[in-house]
């Protein structure tokens, strides 16, 4: 049945009429080897995933899609390209260092690509726990990630960097962002690490931070620097939209516990 059902697919890619699944398939283009369309059988037979729908974006080492899950909520699925050589010098600096992830990396890309993934899946747990606003994390499986969908019917939400909002919500966001860093920092022990107006969405009224698959832990050789150049991206976002910020150096003493507040 699997196989045969991936073959269909494939031949469905041919050109041949015949269509297998179509709600799953209709958007699942070339960019898919099998084991990845396997994997996505498999989440939709264990009833995390009933339909995948328009692509939400396009990288070049991962796509996101919209879907649908049970009771027909809405689903983020996140799918890491197996096959970007590229990918594996980038992803190197954040693996090595972080002691969850560096006991054995794998050789094959398509394994370090899953662990990539597993790597962004427990960190999102992680924030979520740490009451970090970032999407919902719901399952990782293999080289696909699914999650809680930021926007409404297939739409997301804009970027906070596309955002058009008040000097008030900007200033709201970005005490929200302070916060957020510091509860990472200090509950989940975790660094971003890329943290910056491209990876933050805005919906109702309330920002959820994403891509956060590079991020490590406070021990990682690299964290003071990923630390600080967060907080500069934000600080001079926000600076740049109006709103007043207070030093640099404030803003980590307070996300870092060295001191208990922050003056605006
Ligand atoms: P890029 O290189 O484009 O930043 P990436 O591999 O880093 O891609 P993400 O930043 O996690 O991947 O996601 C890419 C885009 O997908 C985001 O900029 C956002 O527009 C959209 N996206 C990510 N997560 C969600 C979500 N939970 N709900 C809705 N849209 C999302
Ligand atoms: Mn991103």
């Amino acid at each position: 049945m699997e196989d045969s059902e991936i073959d269909s697919f494939f031949r469905v890619r041919d050109k041949e009429p015949r269509i297998v699944d179509k709600d799953l398939f209709e958007t699942v283009e070339e960019v898919f080897d099998k084991a990845t369309v396997q994997a996505i059988l498999k989440l939709m037979r264990r009833g995390v995933l009933r339909s995948l729908k328009g692509v939400v974006s396009a990288g070049k080492e991962s796509r996101v899609y919209w879907g649908k899950g049970p009771g027909g909520r809405d689903l983020a699925v996140k799918i890491y390209l197996t096959s970007s050589a590229e990918f594996r010098k980038g992803m190197m600096k954040y693996i090595i260092g972080d002691h969850r992830f560096d006991k054995s990396v794998p050789k094959s890309t398509r394994k370090l690509v899953i662990l990539w993934a597993k790597k962004e899946f427990n960190n999102f747990t992680e924030f979520y726990k740490a009451g970090v606003s970032v999407p919902e994390p719901i399952c990782q499986y293999e080289n696909v990630l699914v999650m809680e969908f930021v926007g409404e019917n297939g739409v997301r939400a804009p970027l906070l960097r596309e955002a058009d909002l008040t000097l008030e919500e900007y200033t709201a966001i970005f005490r929200g962002l302070v916060e957020d860093v510091r509860k990472a920092y200090l509950r989940a022990g975790l660094i971003h690490g890329d943290l910056s107006e491209y990876n933050v969405m805005v919906w109702n009224g309330r920002h959820y931070i994403i891509d956060v698959s590079q991020a490590v832990p406070v021990t990682h050789p690299n964290a003071a620097e990923l630390l600080l150049r967060d907080l500069r991206n934000i600080t001079s976002f926000f600076e740049g939209v109006g709103v007043s910020v207070p030093p640099l150096s404030k803003v980590l003493h307070y996300v870092t516990g060295e001191v208990s507040e922050l003056e605006y």
